[in-house]
């Protein structure tokens, strides 16, 4: 039996990426997916004609050395492997406190224009804020700040919600709630995208995971493999023996590893270690809740959506109700309830908008709002099926009155709430991003976002070993491996 160097558990972009770190380093890995296909939420696939983006609405632009995909991608062998498209302006806010369109730019001087040209009184409020936000881009020194963006933000503007929400639009791309989101994470975050440009993976995401699949698949004595479940990781002598299965549970088979490597969250892998390491493997995470999740309702429409006023690659359309950024954190429990008058703040991506690659008709518009398991939990499949297409007629008949014309040219649709993300990638609470990106209450928190677990031999490579999204998980990623590498 070969023993390999490493099993990674998982191939989203967390176990890719160090896959292909320790690959071509020369290492021996196998990566073990469950699903059809690798690319875990970095996945685009076709329901019918309809194109469906899984997760990549927009990340910073790795080619730019600045940014912390940058070197990891570049070592990885897949900077160049696929196209970085620019979005054109990081974001269009409308609605809410902000009221008429605004464009904010995806550089920091552009930013900091149209801000201040739309709040004048805040000119120096936003030009301290930017800076700020810009140092911590550039990698600040480690911050043991205490301070959330509500904070942040209530201490430069006070009151004045509008330049809040504006600043802030687009929050669900790390978290519902601006009181307890951590501000140097946000800043250094939202900092990367108005440092080097948010950018979108021509042809969709699913090109970044199989050219990183690719690099591993390549390498002399790697292999991937998909549609096997990792059922248990047991130690023996030196090594681990990493069993898998079928996904029916089926044509049980082993692997030998000197590492174990998992992309699963913490939660998940508890599951296949022995009784007497999981209290240990878990302690160190007990202070760490998971991170939201997100609904994402594709539609495809007849007509590009500028025909129906859509302006902007990436709109974050405010809902009426909101009178304060403070009012974000009631839209993740809406779906709760059946829909009525208050729809969620939504993020959406108009892939005909750009270069994106995306084969239309239909023309693909991708609408992103945060949501909760808990939503959609103690009822049975048909009445989830049901409640969720009244979410998304009333969606649609909301866009409708804002985008007048949409609705009848809606075609096709594909509806993933936080119980899909739960479903088809196994992450519990349908949490997207990891461990939620909340200010920390302790330097041993800090420490836990970490690829080193209490089970020596054992390392995590996802959003849940730094933070969420596709900078969180690859930094992650480029981090386990860079400390297998040392070790070994
Ligand atoms: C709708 C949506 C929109 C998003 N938009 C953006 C965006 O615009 N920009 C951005 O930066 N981020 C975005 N994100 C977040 C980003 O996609 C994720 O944070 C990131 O891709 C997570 O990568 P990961 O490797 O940590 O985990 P995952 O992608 O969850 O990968 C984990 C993998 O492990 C596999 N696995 C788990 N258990 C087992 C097992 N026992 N055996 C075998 N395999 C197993 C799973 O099937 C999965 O493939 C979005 C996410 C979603 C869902």
């Amino acid at each position: 039996m070969t023993t390999y160097d490493a099993v990674i558990i998982g191939a989203g972009l967390g176990g890719l990426t160090c896959g292909a770190l320790l690959a071509r380093a020369g290492r021996k890995v196998l990566v073990i997916e469950k699903s059809n296909s690798v690319g875990g939420a970095a996945s685009s696939y076709k329901v019918g004609d309809l194109f469906v983006e899984g997760s990549l609405h927009e990340t910073s632009d790795p080619t730019d050395p600045r940014d912390p995909k940058h070197e990891i991608l570049k070592r990885a062998g897949v900077l160049d492997a696929v196209k970085w498209i620019p979005g054109g302006a990081f974001f269009e806010v409308r609605g809410g406190p902000v009221g008429v369109p605004l464009s904010v730019p995806d550089n920091f001087a552009g930013a900091r224009d149209a801000l201040t040209a739309r709040f004048p009184h805040h000119a120096d409020g936003i030009a301290e804020l930017l800076s700020e936000m810009e140092r911590f881009a550039a990698g600040a020194p480690e911050n043991d700040s205490q301070t959330s963006l509500a904070d942040r933000l209530q201490q430069i503007f006070g009151n004045d919600e509008a330049v809040k929400c504006a600043i802030a639009a687009n929050l669900s791309y790390y978290h519902d709630d601006p009181a307890t989101l951590w501000w140097p994470f946000f800043a250094a975050a939202q900092g990367s995208y108005l440092q080097s440009g948010g950018r979108y993976v021509q042809n969709g995401s699913q090109r970044l995971s199989s050219a990183l699949a690719r690099v591993v698949i390549k390498s002399e004595g790697c292999g991937v493999v998909v549609r096997r479940v990792v059922t248990a990781i047991e130690k023996k002598g030196d090594a681990f023996i990493v069993s898998h299965t079928a996904k029916d549970g089926s044509d049980p088979k082993t692997a030998e590893a000197i590492r174990v490597i998992s992309n699963a969250a913490p939660e998940s892998t508890v599951e296949l270690l022995a009784q007497s390491q999981r209290p240990p493997f878990l302690s160190r995470y007990r202070d760490l809740s998971p991170s939201i999740s997100v609904f994402a309702l594709t539609l495809g429409l007849a007509k590009p959506p500028r025909d129906f006023g859509f302006t902007s690659y990436s709109t974050q359309l405010l809902p009426d109700w909101m009178t304060s950024l403070a009012d974000y954190a009631k839209a993740a429990a809406l779906m709760a309830d059946e829909p009525a008058a208050r729809m969620p703040p939504l993020a959406m991506a108009d892939y005909a908008a750009i270069d994106s690659g995306v084969p239309a008709p239909p023309y693909v518009l991708s609408v992103i709002a945060p949501d909760r398991l808990s939503n959609w939990t103690g009822i049975d499949h048909d009445a989830y099926r049901a409640k969720r297409g009244r979410w998304q007629d009333a969606i649609i008949a909301y866009l409708d009155a804002h985008y007048p014309g949409l609705a009848k040219a809606v075609v096709a649709s594909s509806f993933n709430t936080a119980m899909s993300v739960r479903q088809y990638l196994g992450a519990p609470n349908g949490a997207v991003y990891g461990f939620a990106p909340t200010v920390p209450r302790s330097t041993d928190e800090m420490a836990a976002r970490s690829p080193a677990t209490a089970v020596p031999g054992l390392y995590l490579s996802s959003s849940y070993a730094g933070f969420g999204g596709y900078t969180g998980a690859i930094q992650a990623a480029g981090a386990c491996a860079d400390l297998i590498l040392r070790e070994s």
